[in-house]
């Protein structure tokens, strides 16, 4: 085994993960070497320069539950860390609707005549529901009915994934739902909605000149520890022995190939485009690699000639007849980013694949476009676009189609032999992850380095925490979870026992009062409990009459009870059921986010 000093550890690719991983291996005097195809740190989270303008490559919002992440971006950004409110809408058919979904507003502005169509909708496909929940369609088609999902998932959901909605997987869905616990449910609803569900916060942090400002300083952290950062020097070979990698090749800058050898490699490169620079591979892993799919996005960057355009962070796009997907307003993320308080930059993005005639576009023909999108979505008027620029994202998102489970066990099986490499990050995980995740899985694959822990990375969940999400089926569903606990705060009232108990109750009322006035024998007192006679037929302050009002009493109260039992049930299943509802369509949104 080698020990600590003879460690040379390789990092390819200078993402949050890479970086991260790097950031701590510096940390611990071990002099990484990163290798990063691009001419600048901070992978998707980078931060493109036009002009003095600062474009985020999508608007990356700063949040997490991981308090050593918490700490490396405190630690590193100091009072460059901002915090900001949060407002994002979505658009269509030339309205503004609330984001998260309000369903009332939803109703409301889309007019009486949609409202009842969705609600007809909605009731026939509770009635109705799919048997079976493949797709993406069924999944949400029986939660909200068609007509909701034909407006505010279908056109949506389409365009960045760019396959119809009845392609798309269920489980895409119920995984980015999967936080919909019991206690996250209930605490949303009844104590702190804030903390509860993550897409919901109305705050994050934000680096004062976006998330390459953080990642530009992490470089001249490990810079300034002994580590190495290269850019421009994208790896192209990996030669294995056996179970171990000996070496990389990386070409750079017109230098020609180098060959970088390492005791140990991390790699955050997609693990499709690694199996297929690895030498040797055997021919069902670089198949399954072959197959893995990714979905691409290009951002057109506007500089509009207006001090002030919308109020929103960002707008999502749900207009059909716009290929806009989402609008970022990088002034209202942090005014530094525009150099200019005279004007303000937009992000229009468009979600394509590689190659396709979006991707293909020239970048002034796009630049184009972007501007008549705005004009026609009525965002502000084309001749006040003063200038514009053009990034493309590769490999933006990771697919989960249906064969991804399957290639990734494949590819997972195959490099948990090689005993010296980790794969880490976003595509190197093949996860729709946040940064956070990202440098956790970079945390940890330091850690196996230097500790010699065996953390396995591909168990880190989107929470966080370790969980074997691939065999995941099992689990309980999360909407029994909900009943039953919805069940053991308000436990159902049995009608026919609460119709007993309030018939007995009645009954024994009215023979204590009959009793008391009998033995009193008070003449006026008698003469008003007779008027009960009008309510209780056969009912008078005798022997003979209380035996008939107390048959009366226990009728009524039987009858009342059980109803007020049965309504009292009704009250809770509609509440817990709207509960259930709208937390799952908030939740439900974070699909929007599209981190
Ligand atoms: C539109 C959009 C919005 C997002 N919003 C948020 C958000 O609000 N909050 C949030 O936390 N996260 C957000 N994310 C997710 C976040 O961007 C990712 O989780 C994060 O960037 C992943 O980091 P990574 O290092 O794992 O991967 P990457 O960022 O992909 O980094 C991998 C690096 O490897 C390099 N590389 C690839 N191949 C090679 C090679 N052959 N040789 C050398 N280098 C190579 C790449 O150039 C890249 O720099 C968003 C993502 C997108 C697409």
């Amino acid at each position: 085994m080698t020990s600590e000093s003879e460690k040379k550890v390789v990092v390819i690719g200078g993402g949050p993960a890479g970086l991260t991983a790097a950031y701590q291996l510096a940390r611990h005097n071990l002099a990484p070497v990163v290798l990063e195809q691009n001419d600048k740190v901070g992978g998707i989270a980078c931060t493109e320069n036009y002009k003095g303008y600062h474009f985020d490559m999508g608007g990356h919002r700063f949040f997490t539950k991981a308090e050593d992440v918490k700490r490396l971006w405190d630690e590193i950004l100091g009072d460059d860390f901002l915090r900001r409110p949060r407002l994002s809408r979505i658009f269509y058919r030339g309205r503004f609707f609330y984001y998260p979904l309000k369903i009332i507003n939803a109703l409301f502005g889309l007019g009486i005549g949609q409202a009842i169509l969705i609600i007809l909708s909605y009731v026939k496909w509770q009635i109705f529901p799919y048997k079976q929940e493949i797709t993406f369609e069924h999944w949400v088609t029986n939660r909200f009915g068609k007509r909701l999902f034909e407006i505010f998932f279908k056109t949506y959901t389409e365009k960045v994934w760019g396959i119809p909605c009845s392609e798309l997987r269920a489980e895409w869905a119920a995984q980015r739902i999967k936080d919909l616990s019991l206690k996250s449910a209930l605490i949303s609803v009844f104590v702190k909605p804030r903390d509860a569900i993550t897409s919901l916060i109305e705050e994050f942090d934000y680096p004062r000149l976006g998330p390459g400002m953080l990642w530009n300083r992490v470089k001249e952290r490990i810079e300034r520890d002994g580590g190495a950062v290269h850019l421009n020097s994208p790896v192209t070979k990996i030669h294995r022995t056996g179970s171990r990698i000996d070496y990389v090749v990386a070409s750079g800058n017109g230098d020609g190939e180098t060959i970088v050898r390492g005791t140990d490699f991390i790699s955050s490169m997609p693990v499709s485009e690694f199996i297929k620079k690895l030498e040797p591979v055997p021919a069902p892993v670089l198949d399954a690699a072959n197959k893995l799919a990714y979905r691409d996005f290009l951002i057109v960057c506007l500089i509009v000639n207006k001090p002030n355009l919308f109020p929103d962070n960002w707008i999502y796009i749900h207009s059909p007849n716009v290929r806009v997907g989402r609008i970022q307003n990088f002034k209202n993320w942090s005014q530094d980013m525009v150099p200019d308080v005279t004007k303000t930059s937009l992000g229009l993005e468009y979600f394509c694949t590689e190659g396709d005639d979006i991707w293909s576009t020239p970048d002034h023909e796009l630049v184009e476009q972007a501007r008549k999108e705005l004009e026609q979505i009525g965002l502000a008027h084309s001749s006040d676009v003063v200038d514009g620029c053009v990034f493309r994202v590769p490999k933006a998102y990771p697919v989960y189609d249906s064969s991804y489970r399957d290639c990734l066990r494949v590819i997972q099986e195959f490099l948990g032999g090689l005993e010296n490499f980790q794969t880490i990050g976003r595509n190197g995980l093949h996860r729709y992850n946040n940064q956070d995740h990202s440098m956790i899985t970079g945390m940890l694959a330091v850690r196996n380095v230097v500790f010699g822990e065996k953390n396995d990375l591909w168990a880190v969940n989107s929470d966080l925490r370790y969980q074997e999400e691939i065999h995941s089926d099992e689990k309980e569903p999360e909407d029994k979870k909900f009943a039953d606990t919805i069940t053991r705060v308000f436990p159902k009232l049995d009608p026919v026992s609460f119709g007993l108990s309030a018939g007995i109750t009645g009954s024994l009322g009215i023979f204590i009062a009959t009793l008391f006035m009998l033995i009193n024998g008070n003449e006026t007192l008698s003469s008003y409990a007779g008027l009960l006679s009008q309510f209780l037929p056969g009912f008078s302050v005798s022997w003979r009459g209380v035996l008939l009002g107390m048959l009366d009493m226990f009728i009524f109260g039987f009858a009342f009870g059980s109803m007020a039992a049965y309504c009292r049930n009704l009250i809770v299943y509609a509440s817990a059921r709207v509960i259930h509802q709208d937390i799952e369509l908030q939740l439900l949104q974070r699909l929007f986010d599209f981190d």
